[in-house]
């Protein structure tokens, strides 16, 4: 799905879609909003049911006035027009109430981003704009002025967020991002002390240099292009669970010896199609795509573990909690745990740019999980699905964690027992 080719209007109703399916917003709440070239502000209409949406719901506040469409604009609107009136260079904003967020807004404190270095580039310094009336010029003068001082992301006080972009998927993919991490802080606060990354740490993400050389396919085998479409099913599968956001997750797959197949770097998840995968081959990439900045992880994996068919690197929420904690990651808690996800290493943060091949010993079809922390959960397997069964049981299992200190600390499987477990299914 191409959102630059779409009609404001189509695209309003799609991203509306993804952030209350998303659970980021409820019926009432939210709005979005895009500058049209000619300076017509289309947005989302007043006291419409936002799961129910429809493109003839939309307004037009047009250049000169002029009100279009079958209902009122968003209450909001004063605020729509004031950030861009300071930000001419703003094409979209979008504003919604998700509960993390919130949280973060009533207790007036601001989300750090520099969790993850892909959050802290997604979403670059976070404002903060002080409470006023909703619906004011008051409220519409505090969140500009924020914006006007170069925020992209800003948390509104006793209220929620607002987020502007070049585009309606870049200002959406801010609020998606800051709203994960938001929801990894909540649960890793639990877990105990949380752990950022320096602007030193966070400098190699972007240095990175894992552009392979280019290679002209002469044909795509069979067996590839049923890879493709099990590749995309699964990134998208991985969406619809929260286990990735747009703009967070990684998958490749082996075709042969001499051949893996990588989803590309920047691109929607939730819109990937199979054309958008990058076959890697020799070494080389095909041309005219980029892979994920992790390939050269995938490639040493590949290289050392001729069993493994499969490599997922993603950032659920509960798995992450761990990855950003100090907290240990326990997997004595129910058989299914123990043995999809046996014992999960801790790899130090740097090591996934500085040393892809360590990592890739540290993996294996016996130790199949890994935490990179402050950057990922890493998930290999013998197939697609085994390895998304693995980082699913890896998410439902931190969450459980998580959660059961409510009611009282863990009490693992015995040793006894977990040998027992490890006899049984031949882990050892
Ligand atoms: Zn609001």
């Amino acid at each position: 799905m191409k959102y630059d080719l779409m009609h404001p209007r189509d695209q309003l109703v799609n991203i509306m879609n993804r952030i209350y399916h998303g659970g980021m917003t409820t019926l009432s709440g939210g709005n979005l909003s895009i500058k049209d070239e000619n300076g017509d502000i289309w947005i989302t209409p007043a006291a419409v049911d936002k799961g129910k949406l429809s493109p003839q719901d939309i307004m037009c506040v047009c250049e000169d006035g002029r009100i279009e469409g079958p209902h009122r604009p968003s209450s909001e609107y004063p605020f729509h027009r004031a950030i861009y009136a300071q930000r001419p260079d703003l094409q979209a904003i979008v504003h919604a109430h998700p509960p993390a967020l919130v949280s973060f807004s009533i207790a007036r404190e601001i989300p750090d981003t520099s969790i993850i270095p892909q959050a802290q580039r997604v979403c670059g310094p976070v404002g903060y704009a002080p409470y006023a009336l909703t619906g004011s010029e008051q409220l519409g003068a505090n969140i500009a002025a924020t914006f006007a001082d170069g925020y992209n992301v800003v948390l509104l006080e006793n209220h929620g967020i607002a987020t502007g972009g070049n585009s309606l998927l870049e200002a959406f993919q801010r609020l998606e991002t800051l709203d994960f991490c938001a929801r990894t802080l909540m649960q890793a606060k639990g877990l105990g002390q949380v752990n950022t990354l320096t602007k030193e740490q966070l400098a190699p993400f972007d240095a990175r240099k894992n552009e392979l050389p280019e290679f002209a396919p002469t044909n795509h085998s069979s067996r590839e292009r049923e890879l493709r479409q099990q590749l995309v099913d699964i990134v998208h599968r991985a969406y619809a669970r929260q286990l990735m956001i747009s703009t967070e997750g990684v998958a490749s797959t082996r075709v042969d010896e001499r051949s893996f197949l990588i989803t590309p770097t920047g691109l929607d998840r939730r819109n990937l199609g199979v054309e958008d995968l990058v076959l890697i081959q020799d070494g080389q990439r095909e041309q005219g795509k980029l892979s994920s900045r992790s390939v050269r992880l995938h490639q040493a994996i590949y290289k050392q573990h001729p069993d493994v068919h499969c490599v997922i690197l993603a950032q659920s929420p509960s798995a992450m909690a761990f990855a950003i904690s100090s907290s240990h990651f326990d997997t004595r808690t129910i058989p299914e745990s123990y043995i999809l996800l046996r014992q999960i290493p801790r790899i130090p943060h740097g090591k996934q740019y500085t040393a892809p091949g360590e990592l890739a010993t540290a993996v294996s079809l016996q130790t199949p999980v890994l935490l990179i922390e402050n950057d990922c959960i890493l998930a290999v397997g013998q197939n697609i699905l085994q390895t998304f069964d693995r980082l699913e049981v890896a998410e439902y299992s931190a969450r459980a964690l998580i959660d059961t200190a409510t009611i009282g600390p863990l009490v693992p499987i015995g040793g006894e027992d977990i040998a027992a477990l490890e006899k049984a299914f031949n882990l050892t």
